[in-house]
């Protein structure tokens, strides 16, 4: 049998496709995420019963998602950005990938040297230096000057100079005390090193642990992670080491952050709002602090981590995220002329 072709049921059939795209579209958010966490399936969850709006995730490492989103152009299904360092933030918003944002509630939430115009910090964590009990006295190690000092000569360890974190904090150090001081810290640093930079920053807690250098930097929550492991060669790792806040009676200790923002090519600049003053909710703080032992931004957010209270409370340093952002190329040459590699 001829079926007669039916031109108005044809016509209310594509519009329903098209109004139900439509609602599948508003209800999508797709994340481009350097975070891989174990509390962040329960991070995600919560926001898509908050609000019906589903999350699909693209994981990847920090440097490649930066690479994937610019490769992608106009057409980057990416609507959020999530990242660790201020540096790669800086990263991206030099590449004009960040959609300006204004939002009381993230500005009632996230203290101001915490973001930017275009990217949020969700939280923090320090560099702190890690010391051998016994090789080095604490009292002479209290600054990130003092790894500069000659007594600490082949003493020091470190990971490399190209790498985010240390840029971060050589962009402190700029902005603090000038170039011309960075650079001869950078210079002494270097003197002082007691094997060329390699490793990330548990190796060279563990190369603490192992005598083959007195000092070392590292982030917080490796320290943390460590401090909460229950393997027995981390025990020993963390029995015999210390940690000291540097700059307590100066700066403060350098913080870094992880953060994000919306993409300026986002398709869904609502969702994507919504997302990211979700995280600075009370819940969503917990969940992304805890999930690698790090500080909610949001000050009056407390997290249970007996690691980070055993650590202690610190002056942090309140240098704009913004400025670390500001000095992260010359952070670079200042290593590359010192031979911090
Ligand atoms: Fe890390």
């Amino acid at each position: 049998m001829k079926t007669k072709p039916t031109r108005p049921l044809v016509a209310i059939a594509l519009i329903a496709t098209l109004l139900n795209n439509a609602q599948a579209e508003e209800n999508v958010l797709n994340l481009y995420s350097a975070r891989h966490y174990q509390t962040d399936e329960a991070l995600y969850a919560n926001f898509t019963k908050q609000t019906g709006i589903r999350i699909n995730r693209i994981e990847g490492k920090e440097d490649e998602l930066l690479e994937r989103i610019k490769n992608e152009g106009a057409n980057s299904p990416a609507d959020i950005l999530l990242t660790v360092d201020a540096a790669r933030l800086a990263v991206a918003h030099e590449m004009g990938l960040f959609a300006p944002l204004k939002s009381a509630w993230l500005e009632s939430r996230i203290p101001a040297h915490l973001r930017t115009d275009d990217w949020f910090s969700y939280s923090t964590r320090a560099r702190v230096i890690v010391y051998a009990k016994g090789a080095v006295k604490p009292a002479d190690v209290q600054s990130y000057q003092d790894l500069a000092k000659p007594e600490l000569k082949g003493k020091v360890c470190s990971r490399s100079g190209s790498h985010p974190y240390n840029l971060s904090l050589m962009a402190s150090i700029i902005a603090h005390q000038g170039e011309a001081r960075a650079e001869e810290w950078a210079k002494n640093v270097v003197a002082n090193f007691s094997r060329a930079p390699k490793g990330g920053d548990t190796d060279q807690i563990k190369a603490v642990a192992a005598g083959e250098c007195a000092v070392a930097l590292s982030n917080t929550y490796y320290v943390a992670r460590l401090m909460r492991s229950d393997k027995a060669e981390d025990k020993k790792t963390m029995e015999k080491v210390g940690v000291i806040w540097p700059d307590q009676q100066g700066s403060g200790t350098h913080i870094n952050i992880s953060g994000g923002g919306m993409l300026k090519t986002s398709q869904h600049k609502a969702a994507a709002i919504k997302f990211l003053e979700y995280l600075a909710s009370d819940d969503a703080q917990r969940y992304f602090a805890d999930g690698n032992n790090e500080w909610p931004v949001v000050a009056s957010v407390k997290v249970v981590n007996p690691a980070l209270d055993a650590l202690g409370k610190f002056k942090a340093d309140v240098l704009p995220v913004g400025s670390l952002a500001m000095y992260r190329s010359k952070a670079q040459m200042i290593f590359d002329r010192a031979g911090y590699r």
